[in-house]
């Protein structure tokens, strides 16, 4: 069943650089709904089992290596085919290929570092989202 929530993370490159507000802005000019968010980091147990399905990937320790070396924004959010336009919204996993104006071709750095995570469908948005929030957590 299509939902219309999305989970998505401002990750540690885009925290970092000082990114957060602007993004955030971007993500409310497209028209998402927060229902949950809020600043956190990521332990190496979280980062391997948020990410597991790459562990057999060669970039895995490095993914993980990155997504606990500082604090990310968590945040689910709410509109109308959530997942779609969220992904549309950020660009191509790879800035060099990420279309104009989206939030990976303004912010990312690299393929690995690409400032920000948006769910690939709507189970995995809300396992995600339930990874990071508790029901009494939601808005
Ligand atoms: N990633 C990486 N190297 C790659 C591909 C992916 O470091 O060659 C990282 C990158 O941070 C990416 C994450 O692994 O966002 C998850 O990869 P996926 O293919 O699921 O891309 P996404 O769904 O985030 O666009």
């Amino acid at each position: 069943m299509a939902t219309n929530r999305t989970f998505t993370m401002i990750k540690p490159d885009a925290v970092e650089n000082g990114h957060t507000g602007a993004i955030l802005e971007k993500i409310n000019a497209a028209g998402f709904r927060i229902v949950a968010m809020k600043k956190t980091q990521m332990t190496q147990r979280d980062a391997e089992t948020f990410y597991g399905v790459h562990s057999e990937r060669p970039f895995f320790g490095e993914l993980v290596a990155f997504m606990t070396r500082g604090p990310i924004i968590a945040a689910i959010l709410e509109k109308d085919n959530a997942v779609e336009d969220f992904r549309t919204l950020i660009g191509a996993t790879n800035p060099a290929e990420a279309a104009e104006g989206t939030i990976r071709q303004l912010y990312a750095t690299s393929i690995g570092e690409n400032a920000v995570h948006g769910s690939d469908s709507d189970e995995n948005a809300a396992i995600e989202g339930a990874f990071h929030f508790s029901g009494r957590e939601m808005f």
